[in-house]
């Protein structure tokens, strides 16, 4: 029998095989893994021992509450059989096992949310795909990458030996399961290798991938030797392969860097080494490692909500408790990978328990603080390096900001800006380095948010700032407008956006700069107030009052905001993603001495003028990078203008 989307036995379960249709999403990532993932094959080894080792974990801490479930196992190992003959590799373990509800849930249907985002991403991009399979949960179906057919024989550790299961699928639109007797607890894999696929079998090619991607998996990893093949008798030979030991509980000088590489990648699931690593011992009244990683790139998932799984584990003396990225780490570390091993944490502590636990909040804080010190040292140490860093993760760290008020001094040096003050492609500052180039008599630290970085840098905002040589922060980062509303100031200086409030740029460079510099006079030109009336009433539907500016040079208009005001860019996104935003209209400020403007002034026709006044304030908007109300009617006013004035012969 076979039901499309069926996770239940419709007949007795003990009886004999019945078949079930995968899952619409599992049979896709089966048709991807099989017919995508040639470039690392070899991963399916990796995930396989991955998922053993978890077992074994799960053994462990299930064996606290309940020793009886450690008698039961041997020394807790993980074995690696290659059958020349039959053409078959082996991957077991004697961990905590499944029974028909386990393999049902876990092996038959994949239930994690980000399936359908992984998809996605293999479809989209071919590069990194096996490094997606371990980060979405996925790893168990590596396995029909190599193998035509893959066999599950497991029992769940505790249940008694007829509750054992074989589960077979050959990766195409089913799998059988069926009840068979087992008599020892934990999973056996039996991978029927494809015949292209038979290098695999070779004991020489499985040492080098266990030592590549396994050898700090925290359990013996034992390959079966190859036999006398006359002696039939002989017992079989496992050697174990791997170190089997906690890398973090070595003493730092016993580990090489390809050791603390090594570990990364198999705890992380990531092809490429970490960008830098902090492993430190605390003893005292507590006393706890901490292994802390840095990736070089983001997972995919990042700007989304957290997966539990990627981030730290915890340990107590060695035993693994769980993920507890949530418990260690606050949101705007999520990119943070590692380990933290407590001697004196309760073993029998639940997920509820450790959120109240004094201890493990001493410890969080520990990890933060250890892992902001591993950024600011590489943010004093390796500017390159840092760069790097700051373009995978800055948009996260930003966060913290307004998440870790307690942190905040540590985690405002490590910000990074692009800036007027240097603007080759890529160049970004400090805020040490703006306040170091400062003028004299200016008290603020100016910056524009905008949607992207060239509306910033071409914002009519910034003119008189650039002309002045005033330096302005130049944001485009989406948290970079939130970030702001909760950062008033740094080393005493107050931060002010160019686009809300009034500017008074008078005080500033006057003592040294030439007096055509100075500000203070050269905006002495004001407009006519019945002309800024008759403009205020035209487009009274649209602004809140009109101005003379003494922020624009070259730029006719543009609007300016009051100081609570969240920036255009911002109540545009907010809105599109369905949000409500408070109405406000702002302000409409124009340059008294560009051409568009006295042109507006001489205007008499009414009709004209107010279409002139509707222009400038759709120039505002549009170099805000704001959408227009009526764009239609923008291009008909423009082309009415086009024509009405050719242009005089030369
Ligand atoms: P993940 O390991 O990320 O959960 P996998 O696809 O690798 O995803 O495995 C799916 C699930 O199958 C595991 O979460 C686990 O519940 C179960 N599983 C896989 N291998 C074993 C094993 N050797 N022993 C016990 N359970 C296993
Ligand atoms: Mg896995």
């Amino acid at each position: 029998m076979s039901a499309e989307n069926s996770t239940q036995p419709t007949v007795d379960e003990t009886s004999a095989a019945q078949s079930h249709a995968f899952q619409a999403e599992t049979r896709q990532v089966l048709h991807l893994m099989i017919h995508s993932l040639y470039s690392n094959k070899e991963i399916f080894l990796r995930e396989l021992i991955s998922n053993a080792s978890d077992a074994l974990d799960r053994l462990r801490f299930a064996g606290l509450q309940d020793a009886s479930l450690l008698e039961a196992a041997d020394e807790l190992h993980i074995r690696i059989a290659a059958d020349q003959e039959a053409g078959t590799l082996t991957i077991s373990d004697n961990g905590i096992g499944m029974n028909h509800q386990d393999v049902m849930e876990n092996i038959g249907t994949i239930a994690k949310s980000g399936t359908r985002q992984f998809l996605d991403q293999l479809s989209q991009d071919d590069k990194n795909h096996s490094q997606l399979i371990g980060q979405f949960g996925v790893g168990f179906y590596s396995a029909f990458i190599v193998a035509d057919e893959v066999t599950v024989l497991t029992r769940k550790a505790g249940e008694p030996a007829g509750q054992g299961v074989r589960w077979s699928s050959d990766g195409g639109g089913e799998f059988t399961i069926q009840a068979e007797e087992r008599q020892q607890q934990g999973t056996t894999i039996i991978l029927r290798l494809k015949e292209a696929e038979k290098e695999f079998l070779q004991t020489w090619t499985l040492r080098s991938l266990i030592n590549r991607y396994s050898d700090h998996i925290g359990f013996p990893i034992q390959l079966l030797q190859d036999q006398d093949k006359e002696d039939d008798d002989s017992k079989p030979e496992w050697e174990q392969v791997n170190k089997a030991q906690a890398l973090w509980s070595l003493p730092k000088n016993e580990i090489s860097d390809e050791d603390y590489q090594a570990f990364y990648k198999s705890l992380s699931h990531d092809l490429n080494d970490p960008l830098t690593w902090a492993h430190n011992k605390v003893e005292g009244a507590q006393s706890y490692t901490t292994l802390l990683y840095l990736p070089k790139n983001a997972p995919l998932d990042l700007m989304l909500q957290r997966d539990e799984r990627q981030g730290v584990r915890l340990y107590a003396n060695r035993v693994f408790i769980m993920d507890a990225a949530q418990q260690l780490l606050p949101h705007y570390l999520r990119f943070v990978r590692g380990v933290v091993d407590s001697q004196d944490l309760p073993l029998n502590v639940s997920r509820e328990l450790l959120q109240e636990n004094e201890l493990v909040g001493k410890i969080r804080a520990a990890v933060i603080r250890r892992s902001l010190d591993m950024i600011a040292r590489i943010s004093r140490d390796e500017a390159e390096t840092y760069t790097e860093f700051w373009k995978q993760f800055g948009a996260v760290l930003k966060e913290g900001v307004v998440e870790d008020m307690a942190n905040r001094d540590r985690i405002l040096p490590l910000l990074r800006f692009a800036s007027t003050h240097d603007e080759t492609a890529g160049s970004q500052t400090d805020l040490a380095g703006y306040l170091a180039r400062m003028k004299p008599g200016q008290d603020a630290i100016f910056y524009i948010t905008a949607e992207h970085h060239t509306a910033a840098r071409n914002s009519p905002h910034v003119e008189v700032f650039r002309r002045k040589g005033i330096e302005v922060l130049l944001m485009s980062d989406r948290v970079d407008e939130w970030m702001m509303s909760y950062l008033h100031e740094f080393e005493g200086k107050s931060f002010k956006s160019v686009t809300k409030g009034d500017i008074d740029l008078g005080a500033i460079g006057s003592a040294e700069e030439s007096g055509e510099e100075t500000g203070a006079t050269e905006n002495a030109v004001e407009l006519d107030a019945d002309l800024l009336a008759r403009i205020s009433e035209s487009l009274k539907d649209h602004v809140s009052a009109v101005k003379s500016s003494n922020r624009l040079t070259d730029s006719a208009s543009c609007l300016v905001l009051s100081e609570d005001e969240m920036a255009l860019h911002m109540q545009k996104m907010l809105r599109q993603a369905g949000q409500q935003v408070p109405e406000s209209k702002p302000t409409l400020e124009l340059n008294p001495q560009h051409a568009m403007v006295a042109r507006l002034a001489d205007e008499a026709d009414d009709e004209r003028f107010a279409m002139l006044a509707q222009l400038l304030f759709e120039q505002a908007l549009l170099s805000e990078g704001g959408s227009l109300p009526d764009p239609a009617g923008f291009v008909r006013r423009i082309n009415s203008l086009m024509t009405a004035a050719p242009a005089e012969p030369a």
